[in-house]
């Protein structure tokens, strides 16, 4: 165990982590967008800077991406820093005016409007913000690589190749779970679940045998049984809730019978 000081506090951490790390283990508020436990560290939207004061290299950085060191001291509320923030979150509010969550995460951290942008908060426009978490996601978990950055400049954004239909996503959400902004649409009809962000890429659902229930579709199933070896077959027809029945049908017996 190493010890770093946050804000004149003593903190114990592990050799190796992450600032950010130490930060949202003891609680300390700090803003980030792009930063996602299963992801790797990215310092892009730069949110989550402090000031580095005591340590080997001092100076404004990104907390995502400062790996701590025996010794090192930092201030998550120094003046600079929080003057970054700020301007930051107002152009995060200009960027996605239709996102809820950046108005809430920004409210949160004292920003309530835009210098850089008619901010409404009625409006519904684009509520991304391009912190690639969607993309990291489904390249980086699920090695499917279904999406990416498009365009340059102001025309940036996340798309499937040429704009069109996906033959590579597989329809699993994650892209959505991970989005800080809420800015994925994804709506389940009938036997289909149809990607509404990635230009209404439509993939067909699999009914539980057992429940009728419409659960994954086919194509995650396809995806989890090339990753993962010895699955029994049976289990491509059935939801999580029935799964987790059928286990507990054959072992709770056991138990019981103790
Ligand atoms: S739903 Fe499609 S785009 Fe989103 S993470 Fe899964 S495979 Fe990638």
């Amino acid at each position: 165990m190493i010890t770093v000081t946050i804000n004149n506090k003593k903190y114990e951490a592990n050799e190796g982590e992450y600032a950010l790390q130490v930060l949202k283990r003891e609680g300390i508020e700090i803003p980030y967008l792009c930063y996602h436990e299963a992801l790797s560290p990215y310092g892009a939207c730069r949110l989550c800077m402090v000031e580095v004061t005591g340590g080997a290299r001092p100076g404004i950085t990104t907390s995502c991406t400062l790996v701590v060191t025996d010794g090192l001291e930092i201030q998550t509320e120094a003046p600079e820093v929080v003057r970054i923030r700020k301007v930051l979150l107002e152009m995060y509010l200009a960027e996605a005016p239709g996102s809820e969550a950046i108005q809430e995460l920004a409210r949160k951290f004292g920003v309530e409007r835009s210098r850089f942008a008619d901010f409404d908060i009625e409006a519904k426009g684009d509520r991304c913000v391009l912190c690639g978490r969607c993309v990291r996601v489904c390249n980086e978990v699920l090695g499917v690589g279904a999406i990416n950055y498009a365009s340059r400049g102001t025309k940036s954004n996340i798309n499937t190749p040429w704009y069109g239909v996906s033959s590579a996503c597989i329809g699993c959400t994650a892209c959505a779970y991970v989005c800080p902004a809420g800015a994925i649409d994804i709506i389940d009809s009938g036997d289909e679940r149809i990607m509404e962000t990635w230009n209404r890429t439509t993939l067909k659902l699999k009914e539980c045998v057992e429940t009728k229930e419409f659960f994954a579709t086919e194509k995650v199933i396809d995806h989890v049984y090339s990753k993962a070896l010895d699955l029994p077959e049976d289990l491509k027809e059935v939801s999580a809730g029935s799964r987790m029945r059928r286990r507990a049908s054959e072992f709770l017996p056991k138990y019981l019978r103790k």
